[in-house]
């Protein structure tokens, strides 16, 4: 267990935001989580983090952040078909895929390059290119704070959906490890559009995982700002899921609106297309700013404030509702 005090988050958020935290305990082993109970006070504020790449600093945490630095992997069991893999908390999310690839273990490719730690991939389900982390989670291990007891929740108990579970509830359940069943026999699933589009141009039939993989980098990174570079979190917003009557109404004064169904006779509007369309593309507010090529990504121009990123998100929001009639929720954790 390493304990630091007053110590800057700056390079504990992809949004590169400068803002303290009073203590910061980082978890390399699950036993140690028992330790916590003599360190946590009453009232005391606390916050899981991960790699802080689905997080908006806006002020300085004056309270307790608990890290998990565990990044042991572990083959569970084997099968000719499939294999069970145990993943520590703090295992970078993308070694854990290019890892398992190079085992032969598939099934987490068009998961690549995703940002973030094992531990906070089933938080929001992480999600891309036609796949989500739910599709492969088996069992997700946790501690539960308050009760200092450690349990496991199967997947079909953690409520997944659209980058959403259970984790987003439960917040006193610090998840250590997660277990994946991966595949053996390369089976790629190439549905999603962009993948289509860039393997029938590459003029590849069958692709393999690896190569499924290289597409998913490739895209990412040629629609993507590289948050090492440029501040971000990613895509703001959630995709919102409008009632079909008020999409028909809409489609009246737009004919292009892109749109996807969804359950429930729901349908999905990218919300990046909203924010385009409203003019939003490229404008700053200071040192915050939105994408000039990716209008669902806010930046962090060099050094701007958590909360002056967070005001532009409002701004957005405000001008979406006014000009669509649809409520924009944030994907990030605004804290
Ligand atoms: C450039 C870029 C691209 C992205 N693309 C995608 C994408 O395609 N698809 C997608 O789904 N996401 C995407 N994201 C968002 C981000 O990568 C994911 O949300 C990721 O899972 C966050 O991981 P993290 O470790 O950084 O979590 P953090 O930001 O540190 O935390 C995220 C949430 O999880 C909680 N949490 C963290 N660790 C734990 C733990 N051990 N136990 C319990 N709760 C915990 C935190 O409290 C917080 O609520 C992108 C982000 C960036 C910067």
């Amino acid at each position: 267990m390493k304990i630091q005090h007053h110590i800057s988050l700056k390079d504990y958020n992809s949004f590169g935001v400068d803002v303290n935290a009073r203590e910061l305990i980082e978890i390399e082993k699950p036993e140690e989580l028992l330790e916590l109970k003599d360190k946590i006070g009453e009232n005391e504020q606390l916050l899981f983090l991960g790699e802080g790449s689905n997080i908006l600093f806006t002020k300085n945490f004056n309270g307790l952040i608990i890290k998990s630095t565990d990044e042991h992997i572990e083959v569970l069991e084997e099968n000719e078909d499939t294999i069970l893999i145990a993943a520590g908390a703090g295992l970078n999310w993308d070694n854990f895929v290019e890892f398992c690839l190079n085992q032969g273990w598939h099934g987490l490719e068009n998961l690549s390059l995703i940002p973030g730690s094992i531990g906070s991939s089933p938080v929001q389900n992480i999600g891309a290119y036609g796949i989500e982390a739910c599709d492969f989670i088996e069992e997700v291990f946790a501690y539960d704070i308050t009760k200092s007891e450690f349990i496991s929740i199967f997947k079909r108990e953690c409520e997944f959906g659209y980058r959403n579970s259970i984790f987003k509830k439960r917040k006193e359940l610090f998840i250590y490890k997660v277990n994946f069943r991966l595949k053996k026999k390369p089976e790629v699933n190439i549905s999603y559009t962009a993948l289509k589009k860039y393997f029938n141009e590459s003029g590849i039939y069958n692709p393999s995982p690896a190569e499924v993989r290289k597409a998913v980098i490739e895209i990412r990174r040629s629609k993507l700002p590289d948050h090492t570079k440029i501040g971000n979190a990613g895509s703001f917003f959630k995709n919102p899921v409008i009632e079909h009557d008020k999409f028909l109404e809409l489609l009246l004064k737009h004919p292009d609106i892109p749109h996807y169904e969804a359950e429930n006779n729901m349908v999905k509007i990218p919300a990046g297309w909203l924010i385009e369309k409203a003019g939003w593309k490229g404008k700053t507010r200071g040192e915050a700013g939105v994408h000039k090529d990716q209008a669902l990504v806010l930046i962090n121009l060099g050094g701007a404030k958590g909360s002056e990123i967070a005001d532009l998100s409002e701004e957005i929001r405000l001008d979406i509702n006014k000009n669509f009639g649809i409520l924009l929720y944030p994907e990030v954790n605004i804290l």
